[in-house]
Order: structure tokens, then C-alpha cells, then sequence
């Protein structure tokens, strides 16, 4: 059974993982590593049990985050809405586990994908997004890297998710605290206005990092662009500042599309890092 949502503390912050649900991908390698030279790709998939001509689907959770600070409800990205048939489980899960939607009065969109805008269902809340992403979608994204195919499904279904978004959007630039305890933190590259959101209470800190890192090899392999990062060059230079930063500060980390609950920390291993995902109960490791 697919585990719903996994609550934790963060200092003296109440933190939950609320799964969206999940998506198959098919021709995994052509989505996550395109650019990667065959025998590295070979040996870094090994380990998970794959072969780049092996390898026929990846499995993504889609995770978000909650953040009850004690005065205010904080929600990380809004998962898939109605967009695909695995996902779109978000407020579902959230009112499993208590939490009606109007409790909510901050969402942090990390960016303007369709997986992580989801449908605005929540009406007290304030909606931010950077003021790059909000311009780059609503002016007309160039996309190169994607076929035509894929760009126009894209761009159609930003189009659709975006607009609903009038009520309560508030434009950021760069890093903003946004709350005490909770500040965005430009990470560009996935698409220009990709940004994470550091948490930190009591001394922790935890790094919700959106789509700046797709996959755990992504870490071993920072130079590894997917095809849907917009400005590769851009990504890189995020991922490795962010593994950076996470490694030498011991700071917990939150993937979106990792498996679920996406929790976990990196160590540096050489020139890179390694994903190190945080223990869970018996009953959360059984998929
Ligand atoms: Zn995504």
C-alpha cells in the first residue's frame, strides 16, 4: 500500500511528507540523464539493479511538505491536481490526517511545473512563486531542449493550472524570509525561477529542494542534466551548491520526486555526493 504521509519534527517545528501520489515514467533514461556518456551511466546504474537499455520505467513518488510552525500552516508545492491518474492525492492525504485545507494560509510554489502546481484548493492562503517563473510562463518559454510534442503538453498544462492562481499570488525576488523560520532560496536551472526553501528551527535546518535534484544518482552525477531542466548550465551549478551546502551542514534535505517520504541527508563521496535516505518504520518501507 502506498503510504500517505510521514510526520516529523524539525526542532520545534511539526513537519509532515503528504504524498500526491505517484507517476511512471517511461524511457527513464532519456528523461533524467540524455547527456550522460555510456559506460559512466552503466556503472551508476548498477547499483540500483539497471542497465541504460534495462531500465523500461521509473517509479516517482510525487511528496510535499507541511510545516506547522505553532502560528502558521506552510505547504511546499501542490503536487499534480487533476493532471494524472496515479497523483493528485494531496488534500485527499492532508484530510486523512486532520488538516483541512482552509487551515493552510502559505504555499511555497518551487516552481511552475504541472506535477507541483496542482489545483489551488486552498482558500486562505498566500500563493508564492518567484517573479522570474511567474514571467517566464506567462511570457512565451522558449523550451529547446524538448521535443515539440512534449513542449506544447507542457506549456498546455501550465496554461491550465497557472491563471488559477490570481487570488493571493504573491511575486518574490531571489532569497526572501518569508516567515521566521522559513526563507526561499533562489535555485535556478530546473526552470529560471526554480527556487528551495530552507526550514530551520532550533539549530536544524532542512532543505525542501523541489526539482533541483530529480534522482539520487543525480548527486553522484550533479553535471547530469534531465531533459526537462531548462537551463542545464544554471542546474548544475544549483545542485552542486546545494550538495555542497547540505553535506557540510549536515542539513536534512526533502526531494519531491524521490521515494517516498524523500527524506534523508548526502554525504560527500570524492568530487560528489551520495544520498543517504533517513531510516524509516517497517511499515513506511513496505511498498
Ligand atoms: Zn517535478
Amino acid at each position: 500500500m502506498t503510504p500517505r504521509c510521514y510526520r516529523f519534527k524539525l526542532g520545534a517545528f511539526n513537519c509532515m511528507a503528504v504524498s500526491d501520489g505517484k507517476h511512471v515514467y517511461h524511457e527513464p533514461v532519456e528523461i533524467l540523464f540524455p547527456e550522460a556518456p555510456m559506460d559512466l551511466l552503466t556503472r551508476a546504474l548498477k547499483p540500483h539493479g539497471y542497465t541504460p537499455r534495462h531500465w523500461p520505467e521509473w517509479i516517482s513518488d510525487y511528496t510535499c511538505l507541511l510545516v506547522d510552525t505553532g502560528t502558521h500552516r506552510v505547504l511546499m508545492d501542490m503536487g499534480a491536481g487533476s493532471l494524472l491518474p496515479e497523483a493528485g492525492k494531496l488534500v485527499e492525504n492532508l484530510q486523512r490526517s486532520g488538516i483541512d485545507p482552509g487551515e493552510i494560509d502559505l504555499v511555497v510554489i518551487s516552481h511552475a511545473h504541472p506535477d507541483h502546481l496542482g489545483g489551488a484548493l486552498f482558500p486562505n492562503a498566500r500563493f508564492i512563486i518567484q517573479h522570474r517563473e511567474w514571467a517566464f510562463w506567462n511570457g512565451a518559454p522558449e523550451l529547446p531542449r524538448l521535443s515539440s510534442e512534449l513542449r506544447e503538453v507542457l506549456i498546455r498544462s501550465v496554461n491550465a493550472s497557472l491563471p488559477q492562481l490570481t487570488h493571493g499570488i504573491e511575486l518574490i525576488d531571489g532569497d526572501t524570509q518569508l516567515l521566521p523560520g522559513i526563507k526561499t532560496v533562489a535555485a535556478p536551472g530546473h526552470t529560471p525561477g526554480h527556487m528551495v526553501v530552507s526550514i530551520t528551527s532550533q539549530g536544524r535546518e532542512l532543505l525542501y529542494t523541489g526539482d533541483a535534484i530529480l534522482h539520487p544518482i543525480h548527486m553522484e552525477h550533479p553535471e547530469w542534466s534531465a531533459i526537462v531542466d531548462v537551463i542545464p548550465e544554471e542546474a548544475e551549478v544549483t545542485r552542486r551548491g546545494l550538495l555542497a551546502r547540505a553535506a557540510a551542514s549536515d542539513a536534512l534535505l526533502f526531494c519531491f520526486h524521490f521515494p517516498f517520504p524523500g527524506l534523508g541527508r548526502v554525504r560527500a563521496k570524492g568530487d560528489t555526493w551520495q544520498w543517504e535516505p533517513i531510516p524509516l518504520p517497517p511499515s513506511l518501507g513496505i511498498r
